[in-house]
Order: structure tokens, then sequence, then C-alpha cells
């Protein structure tokens, strides 16, 4: 027996994380990730897999963002029957977001068949529904971090806190060959030291080979304790303007660490007590699965839990669910912070109040996620004069303000520091996750400094030989 690791998603780009090891007759799939680009690419990547799902033993999940979970229920569609091993806090988080996205799938749909029934062009059916979704949650299997999990007799898996979401984890995999056992960790969404809420990131022991992202692989970010002071500065200056402040902000994690902040700005009376409104139906039922998961906090989240400190401002900030109390927000004239889904601006509520506030100069614009090439979020990032919205032209004159500090994923030097330990020990570094230019920094940076690091193209298989190949 050989293993062999077939790259397959999220390879030079940021989406879609797949990837197939083999070892003998097993077959197991880290992460199914949904791969998000234009429509006819997006269709046809997502919903055909370069193996029979039939045949998987197990899929082993890092964590719940949709880049790494969302097409698990087309995986299941198309015969996958067996387990998806993953942490008990991101089977809880993709218990939303799953059927959440098959949601989306069968919204998308609905107007793209408007479109095709004008051109006289056949329906579509959705990648999946949210019916297809709940399907798919029955076969998952919540672990603690770091206990072993036997996959079969040649492969076991363990899963070491990445500190980047709620749940996030870089899987270690024990793998039996000829040689002996071999031990791959998966560190594709790698967080960061001293975030709120989280754990630091932990090194799984003894690692042969490491799956490494990098997102940011050749940038710097701000140190994460500068955030309190950046968004006090924020939000002190957009309420001289009288202006609104929105936050386009994934649902997961990042509307959970601003809301944490926010409460920690008013109790210290740094910034004004101003209405707070998390908008987005999915925000409010990932946060409850935060208050269900305290062995993932820090010590700080976790004595605030304890000692009933109410650190995710339940009392304080207002959480929407209904389609009705969000366009009640857009008649409301006083300063306040809206914080709306989806992160990249792509669909959702935000779009609206975008729409609403985005030609407003006393308004702010507060960028505090990773925005991807070709979306709406990109292009306020780079402050084009015009930019469109449900197809309509606006005028980008609300100040538009980047606080990169809330990434969760490691920069550059985070990257290297974390990798560092490993220099003499290490048979191999796979760089993924990244844009090309990106991961092209970072695999540079590693091979100066000599590491058996390399730079796979997308569909590459390597043999693992125990030695470097
Ligand atoms: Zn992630
Ligand atoms: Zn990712």
């Amino acid at each position: 027996m050989s293993i062999k690791i077939k790259f397959l998603g999220a390879v030079r780009t940021v989406t879609g994380s797949m990837h197939l090891i083999t070892n003998g007759d097993s077959k197991i799939v880290m992460d199914c990730g949904l791969f998000q680009g234009h429509r006819e690419e997006y269709y046809t990547r997502n919903s055909h897999f370069p193996f029979d799902p039939g045949e998987i033993d197990a899929c082993v999940l890092s964590h719940a963002h949709i880049d790494h979970s969302g097409n698990i229920p087309n995986l299941v569609k198309h015969g996958f029957k067996s387990r998806i091993l993953t942490t008990s806090a991101t089977r809880d988080l993709c218990s939303s977001m799953l059927p959440d996205s098959g949601h989306i799938q069968e919204e998308d749909i609905k107007y793209l068949n408007k479109i095709n029934k004008r051109k006289g062009l056949p329906a579509r059916k959705p990648l999946y529904t949210r019916i297809d979704a709940e399907e798919s949650l029955q076969y998952f299997d919540g672990h603690p971090y770091e206990q072993k999990i036997t996959i079969k007799d040649d492969v076991s898996v363990t899963f070491y806190d990445a500190g980047h979401v709620l749940g996030s984890s870089n899987p270690l995999l024990e793998i039996k060959d000829n040689t002996g056992p071999i031990r791959i960790a998966y560190a594709v969404d790698l967080g960061r030291k001293n975030m709120p809420i989280l754990n630091d990131p932990v090194t799984p022991p003894d690692i042969d080979y490491m799956f490494l992202e990098s997102t940011y692989g050749g940038r710097l970010h701000s140190p994460p304790l500068e955030t309190k002071n950046m968004l006090a500065d924020i939000i002190n200056s957009t309420v001289k303007r009288g202006g609104k402040i929105i936050i386009p902000s994934f649902a997961l994690e990042r509307t959970q660490e601003i809301v944490y902040y926010l409460n920690q700005l008013f109790d210290e009376k740094l910034a004004p007590e101003i209405p707070v409104f998390v908008d987005s139906p999915l925000a409010v039922n990932l946060t409850e699965v935060f208050f269900k998961h305290p062995e993932c906090y820090d010590e700080e989240m976790y004595d605030a839990f304890k000692s009933g400190k109410d650190p995710l401002g339940t009392n304080k900030i207002k959480y929407i669910k209904a389609v009705e109390e969000s366009k009640q927000l857009h008649k409301d004239s006083r300063p306040m912070i809206i914080i709306s889904a989806a992160g990249m601006c792509e669909a959702g509520r935000i779009l609206h109040h975008l729409k609403n506030n985005i030609e407003n100069p006393a308004n702010t614009i507060l960028i505090v996620g990773y925005m991807a090439k070709n979306t709406l979020g990109r292009r306020i990032v780079e402050k084009h004069e015009t930019v469109k919205i449900f197809g309509q032209p606006y005028n980008l004159k609300a100040d538009v303000k980047i606080m990169n500090s809330f990434s969760a994923h490691a920069d550059r030097d985070e990257i290297f520091e974390y990798v560092k330990p490993l220099k003499d020990s290490i048979k191999g570094i796979f760089i993924v996750h990244g844009e090309e230019e990106q991961s092209e920094k970072l695999y540079n940076l590693l091979k100066e400094n000599n590491f058996p690091v390399h730079f796979p193209h997308p569909g590459d298989e390597i043999e693992l030989n125990g030695n470097s190949s």
C-alpha cells in the first residue's frame, strides 16, 4: 500500500476546499467545500466529483465555513454513505449553515430560471435544496478535540484546534502504509494567536506532511490587539457625522467577534452606545451555537461566560430575523451599526443596506473580511467610483474603512512562525488555499528557508514514499 494525495479543490485558489487521500482501498475525502465562482463554472465544478462518493470511507471536515463544508449535501446526493467526522461545534454550526446554503441555492435558481424563461432557455435545478442539506446532517459525527478516532484499521484522525472559527480544527490523519504510520496534518484554514473568543492554534504532534493554507501568504495583518481601538475610532468619527456604520460580515465568527468588541467598547465607555443590529437570521442561529460550546472558548471568554457577564451582548444588541424589521432600519435615521450578511456582499440583506446607505458621505462601510475577486465587496474595497447593486449603478460616497486585523487567517509571518519548529522533521508541505500570487509568495518564502515545500496544481496527484518527493 502507498499513500496518495490528490489535490482537488482550493488549489491555487481559495474556494472549494477538497482533497482525496488514498491508501490501497481506503479513501478519505478531506473537506467538501463549495467552489464559489462564475455561474457556469460554479455548477459544473460543484456537481461533478472526480471520484465515486459511494466508495469513500469518511469525509474529514476541518470546519464549518461553506468553502469547506458547503458541497457535503451534494456529496450525499451523489451516493456518499459513510461518516462526516468533525468536531462537535462544527457539526452544530453545519446544522444551520448547510440548510441555509440550500435555501440560497434554491433562491438563486428561482432568479436564474426567471431569466432563462425570458430567453426561452430550459429551467435548471438547484445544486441542492434545503431538504437535501437537512438529509446530509444525519451523516455528521462530532467529536471533542484531541481524541483519536479510528476510521479503518489503517486510518485514524485526531482534531486539533485551528483557532480560526468556533469548532475549527487542523485534523491530523494517521495512516499506516508499508513503511509504518505516516502523519498528515491538514492546516487549510489556520487561525491566529490572541483572537477574541477562540484559543490559539495548536500544532499537531509528529507531523510528516502538511497541507498549508496561503490565503495571506504574502501579506501582513495588524495585530488583533489593535482591533478594539480602531473600531472605537471608526464609531466615534461616524457618529460625529451623524452617519450609520454598515458592516458586511460573515455570519460565523466575524459577527460574534465584532459584537464581543462592541460590547467591551460600550462597557468601557470608549464609544457612544448607539443601537447595534445584527441583521441576519443565520447569524442569530449561529450565535446560539456559540453558547452551547464553551469548550471552544479561550480563558477570557470562558471567564466572562461563567460569571454571567453576557460577553456577546445579548442584552444590548438587537438580533433581527424578520424581513419586516430589517426593512424598518432603512427608515430609521439615527446613527447606528448594522452588521449583516453575506460577507462578500454578493447576496442577502446586506445588499439592501448598501443600496440605501452607500451614497451618503456621512456613512461608513466597514470592511472586516476577505473579499474575493469579482465580488461587490472587492469593488468596494478597491473604492470604485460607482458600483452596481441589483443591476443599478450607485455612487460610492460613503467612507470605506478596511480593518484586516479581524482576519481569521494567519498572515505570512504567523504562518511562518507556525511551521518553523517543524523545519528539520517535516517531509513535505503542500501549499493550498490561496490565490495564486499569495500561494506563490509563501512557497518562495518556505523554499528560500529550505523547507521541503510543494506547490501543486489542481488535479495533481502525488505519492508519499516516506521521503520528500
Ligand atoms: Zn475558514
Ligand atoms: Zn477556507
